[in-house]
């Protein structure tokens, strides 16, 4: 029998065990009602994706972007009416950037050494089924997003998705597996569960076949998944400054920081939570904002409002997560033209608006006497996450003391945030930034073991 022939028996047992499973509703494909089962499901299709070649692996993960593609405004949509998050437009470029700027295959690289004792290899090898925990904040994107990069890696995946953003999740799943089987792959390369809840993250968490877990979440589940005893992999909360001196250019200071903050209604993590400005240029920078990027400067009695409403005794308002700014003013009786898309005001980096993440179009702009006085602030308002912060500043020196002091997985000069994950910057894309445990914007080469294979004394042809 040729490799061939035994990747179509394979494939063709693969998805006779998927039917076997209790996928009570086959055109959900990937996605069981029990979180054992789908472990089992992803399990099997791991078996034949290790079989794979690069090349096939490839092919099933062009499939995923083309399919993404096609359905980027459905997913869009969709994400936006289940959890009444975010802006259809710019959801669809965040899924055309996660098809076209997801790093594949060409991720996993070899290292080699080759001397008079032999060659040495390190090879970038699968773990087997991984476990993802993912955000209502980017549902779809994310699943696409870490599928494609562990597929690469020659893993399968199994999701506990957020419950507020299911159906937009579970779709995304289908539409992987419906890409997998047009590619001539196996069924089941990602799992979901129907229902997920504690209990079922729980269950993948301490399952014997889930050797590593990816979490990208609040800081709570990044600390459930470190708790686990497996290893993790944490993509936690940020609440990203961004520094603006005198020697920046103001103006494109102003612009840059707008279209960062409001892309998505400020649901990224990596987007600009609040401003440190130096007092010389902290004015002109709030006169740009107000009178050229559509901001709509809020006084110290709608500040009082604001804050009653989106900080509740119970914490942060869900209602008004990821709403736009004028749905956020008229909340608080303000009605505003159709221009305005963010909201301002000036206050200290305590103010509640400004040191808690919103993820909201609410901007806090803080005024530091110097820059070394901004950075002390920039650096409280982090908050130890190590994850984005951002500055706009022509002074070398002084973006290098910033970077250093500051210490995040990203740091975006001169541009809006998004520049960090390749929208309008180099680089590549993706939605899992493990800011906690230090991989950083992570790929599929984060999702595998490295093996060392040693040939001894041999295979050196120089
Ligand atoms: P969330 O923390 O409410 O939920 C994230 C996921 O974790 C969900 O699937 C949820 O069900 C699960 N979860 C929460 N607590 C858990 C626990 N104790 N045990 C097991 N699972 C648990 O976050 P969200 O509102 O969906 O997303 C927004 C948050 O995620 C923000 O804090 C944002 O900064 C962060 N985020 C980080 C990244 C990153 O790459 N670092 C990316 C997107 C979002």
């Amino acid at each position: 029998m040729t490799v061939n022939e035994q990747l179509v028996q394979d494939i063709i047992k693969n998805v006779v065990a998927s039917m076997q499973l209790t996928q009570t509703n086959k055109t959900e494909l990937g996605v069981f009602d029990d979180m054992n089962q789908a472990i089992e499901a992803a399990k099997e299709a791991q078996l034949v994706v290790k079989k794979m070649s690069m090349d096939q692996r490839e092919k099933i993960i062009s499939a995923i972007r083309k399919k993404t593609i096609e359905h980027a405004e459905t997913l869009a949509r969709m994400a936006v009416e289940e959890t009444g998050m975010g802006n259809v437009g710019h959801k669809i470029l965040k899924h055309q950037l996660v098809a076209e700027k997801t790093p594949g295959t060409e991720d996993i690289t070899t290292t080699a050494w080759s001397g008079d004792r032999g060659l040495t290899l390190v090879e970038m090898g699968p773990f087997g089924v991984i476990g993802a925990i993912t955000p209502c904040t980017n549902p779809s994107e994310t699943i696409i997003c870490n599928t494609i990069g562990m597929l690469a890696g020659g893993n399968t995946v199994v999701f506990n998705p957020h419950p507020a953003a299911i159906k937009t999740s579970n779709f995304a799943v289908q539409l992987i597996n419906e890409a997998s089987l047009s590619a001539g792959g196996p069924v089941n390369i990602a799992c979901s569960v129907r229902k997920p809840t504690l209990d079922s993250s729980k269950i993948m968490m301490s399952h014997q076949d889930i050797p590593l877990i990816a979490a990208t979440g609040g800081p709570g589940v990044v600390t459930a998944v470190l708790q686990s005893g497996k290893r993790g992999i944490g993509a936690g909360a940020g609440n990203p400054p961004v520094l603006v001196d005198e020697t920046a250019d103001i103006r494109k200071a102003a612009e840059d920081i707008i279209n960062g903050c409001t892309f998505d209604n400020n649901l990224p993590c990596i987007a600009e939570k609040e401003v440190v400005a130096i007092d010389a240029i902290a004015n002109e920078l709030m006169n740009y904002m107000v009178k050229e990027q559509g901001c709509y400067a809020i006084t110290k009695e709608q500040q009082e409002k604001l804050t009653n409403l989106v900080i509740t005794p119970k914490g942060l308002n869900r209602n008004c997560v990821g709403k736009d700014a004028r749905t956020l003013l008229g909340m608080i009786g303000i009605d505003v033209p159709s221009n305005i898309r963010c909201i301002i005001f000036e206050g200290e980096k305590e103010h509640p608006l400004i040191s808690e993440e919103l993820m909201m179009p609410i901007l806090g702009i803080v005024r530091a006497k110097s820059f070394d006085d901004a950075v002390e602030k920039a650096v409280w308002l982090e908050h130890g996450n190590r994850h984005s912060a951002h500055i706009h500043s022509k002074n070398v020196d002084r973006i290098t003391t910033y970077a250093k002091a500051i210490d995040t997985a990203i740091l975006v000069k001169n541009a809006p945030s998004y520049a960090a994950i390749g929208f309008g910057g180099e680089g590549f894309c993706t939605f899992t930034i493990a800011s906690r445990t230090g991989e950083g914007l992570t790929s599929a080469s984060t999702f595998t073991k490295r093996r060392r294979c040693v040939m001894s004394d041999s295979l050196c042809i120089r």
